[in-house]
């Protein structure tokens, strides 16, 4: 029997994280996984980031986790989403190797002190009086530990569908997880069922590239993380192409073959990554849908043609796909499939992604109803590191809304669930101008040394940097000039004689560091990737001063604690509907009471009552006894 304070399953996006976080606060940590082959496999696409997720990677990177590094080890082609927009909406994303990210991401895993990796296969949670005690293997071995983190992706009772035709299985090659399904469904969580859909992959040595167009990477491409300081991995182009009636025609026919459209899917999909028959029926108007050529590695001919997933039989892929121009003679390496899969309601877990059916029982990833690696990871670091913190008996680690996605997206799970796969949008975010992939680090560094989840490797880069910006935005605060020096220099500028600084002026369209190191020589000293942060800070000055008030009273309803114990049953004048609401959510915070469907400021008033009523009586009773 092998003992550990933290046992994590599953070595997909979210269980390398949450390995990595909980060994890196010093637990003894076990990653159980079918093999370390397949650690950091990409099941989808591959590629990295994205809008609303690239800052998640920026998040996870801020924390000292691994996506962010695997991510430029293996990436081929780098693109600054939303270039042409504010930086607040913009999405750092990369294609990437799919072999270099896996290996990648193994040698990190290798090289984590506190970390063990034991394959095979998990089949249940043991327990004893509501609290976890360990895992029992396929293979009768026992392993203890008093926190588990279940990460199982897509595993969980996993059906794969191809047309007609189902296979068992968690991912297309590799078993599903039966025995674990099963101990789950005996531990009486909400267990709710899923899918997802992949398209075929050909080969590209068969396609005619000759006309198609084509998109190339960033130049310079720019990193995810802070301790990367040049992309060294080559970068490809990747083509575009499009369906049209031809195919449309072709799909629609055979609609009902489709395991999605004939009935045989109970699960519901991911609505902002519909499938082509999705598409084909609910915009069957529009004439064509874009089809992005990505190429899945360097020395690698596979090509995964983004856009086009599907379920409807293979022969039916390969006639839709013939009809697509480049894509006449392309051959089919594997069908495109769907697959369904078991989830847990994450209303039944806490903030920090622990049950709260089972004591130090954790959930990260697909498991809670999310799709993507970086949903999967950024809740696996969260899950890790709380476990991590529980066996080492400390209070769990909060991630608020208000100072990064990782806090929006636990908050939305747990409050909220989820009613299709969830996936990270920066309009999910309410603070979206101060929660920006650019200043990931400023909000969440400190907060990862205070955890002790950051190394000295980026806690001493983070401190000079943060030295750096210091330095140049005093500066920038102490250099003023006035409006006719200004005009003097080409800036409109309103000639109400007041001295501005050159901060201040920062705000303004085409004007930044370097443009004023002529006026000003002192600012030529700042480095420039400095002077960039230095440029978006000032932009966003006003508007951050604007939403601090904001920030403030969120942080504060979420300073204020309700008891775990406290039943919502019976609040008087509170409807049926939101007590059975509340029961089910268990809010922990008056914050997160607040942002629960249907709740009013009326109800907040009684909610607010009924706890200070609760705790008060609570303090008499244990004086009393
Ligand atoms: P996974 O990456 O699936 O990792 C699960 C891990 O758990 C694996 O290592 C597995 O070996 C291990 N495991 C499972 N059960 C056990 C057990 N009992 N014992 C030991 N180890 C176990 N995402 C998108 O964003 N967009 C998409 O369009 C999209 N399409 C997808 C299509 C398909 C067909 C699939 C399979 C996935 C798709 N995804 C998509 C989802 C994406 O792959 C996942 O969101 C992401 O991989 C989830 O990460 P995870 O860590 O939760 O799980």
């Amino acid at each position: 029997m092998q003992k550990f304070d933290v046992i994590v399953v599953g070595g997909g996006h979210a269980g390398t994280e949450a390995a990595a976080a909980a060994a890196r606060v010093g637990a003894q940590t076990a990653l159980v996984t079918h093999s370390f082959e397949t650690i950091g496999t990409m099941s989808c696409n591959p590629a990295i980031g994205g809008l609303g997720k690239g800052h998640l990677v920026r998040e996870i990177d801020a924390l000292d986790g691994l996506m962010g590094r695997v991510a430029d080890r293996s990436g081929i082609q780098f693109r600054l989403l939303n270039r042409r927009k504010g930086p607040a909406v913009r999405g750092p994303r990369t294609q990437a190797d799919r072999k270099l990210y896996r290996l990648a991401m193994q040698e990190e895993i290798a090289g984590q002190q506190n970390l063990t990796v034991v394959e095979g296969e998990a089949a249940g949670i043991i327990h004893k009086d509501g609290h976890v005690t360990g895992l029992a293997m396929v293979s009768g071995e026992i392993l203890t530990a008093g926190a588990v983190v279940l990460t199982t992706g897509t595993f969980l009772n996993g059906l794969i569908h191809i047309g007609e035709k189902k296979i068992r299985a968690g991912r297309m090659g590799e078993a599903p997880s039966m025995a674990m399904a099963q101990s789950l469904a005996s531990l009486n969580l909400p267990l709710g069922r899923l899918k997802t859909g992949t398209p075929a992959r050909l080969d590209s040595r068969t396609i005619d590239w000759s006309g198609l167009d084509m998109q190339a990477a960033d130049d310079p491409p720019v990193p995810f993380s802070t301790l990367t300081d040049k992309i060294t991995v080559p970068q490809v182009e990747c083509g575009i192409t499009r369906t049209n009636p031809k195919t449309h025609q072709i799909i629609a026919d055979n609609v009902h073959r489709s395991a999605m459209y004939s009935g045989q899917i109970g699960g519901v999909g991911p609505r902002y990554c519909p499938s082509i028959e999705d598409k084909i029926v609910k915009f069957g108007e529009r004439d064509g849908h874009q089809i992005f050529l990505e190429p899945e590695g360097l020395d690698d001919p596979t090509i995964y043609p983004n856009g086009i997933s599907t379920s409807l039989p293979e022969e039916v892929q390969e006639a839709f796909i013939a009809t697509i121009a480049g894509l006449e003679k392309a051959k089919i390496l594997q069908p495109g499939y769907a697959i369904e899969y078991d989830y847990i309601d994450p209303r039944a877990l806490t903030p920090s992604l622990e049950t709260r059916a089972l004591r130090g029982f954790f959930l990260a990833g697909q498991i809670n109803g999310t799709t993507g690696y970086e949903e999967a990871g950024a809740q696996g670091l969260v899950a890790g590191l709380n476990a991590a913190r529980l066996a080492a008996r400390n209070e769990p680690a909060h991630f608020s809304r208000t100072n990064g996605y990782i806090g929006v997206m636990i908050d939305d799970l747990v409050t909220k669930g989820v009613s299709e796969p969830y996936r990270m949008f920066t309009s999910r975010a309410e603070y979206r101008l101060s929660l920006r992939a650019d200043n990931a680090d400023q909000r969440l560094t400190p907060y990862g040394e205070e955890l002790g989840l950051v190394g000295h490797t980026r806690g001493d880069q983070f401190a000079a940097k943060a030295r750096a910006l210091a330095e140049a935005r005093e500066l920038c605060e102490s250099l003023k000039a006035t409006p006719k020096a200004l005009t003097e220099i080409g800036l409109t500028i309103a000639q109400d004689g007041v001295r501005r600084s050159a901060f201040e002026l920062m705000r303004y369209q085409d004007v930044d560091v370097p443009k004023f190191a002529a006026f000003w020589p002192e600012l030529a000293q700042i480095a420039p990737s400095i002077a960039e942060q230095i440029k978006i800070d000032a932009t966003y000055a006003v508007y951050m001063e604007r939403q601090k008030a904001d920030i403030e009273a969120v942080k504060r309803d979420e300073d204020l604690p309700i008891p775990a114990d406290m039943n919502f049953r019976g609040i008087p004048g509170l409807s049926i509907e939101l007590q059975s609401k509340l029961e089910a959510v268990k809010p922990t915070s008056l914050g997160q009471a607040g942002r629960i469907d249907g709740m009013t400021p009326a109800a907040m008033t009684l909610v607010l009552a009924h706890t200070r009523r609760f705790v008060s009586e609570s303090k008499n009773q244990s004086v009393a006894s």
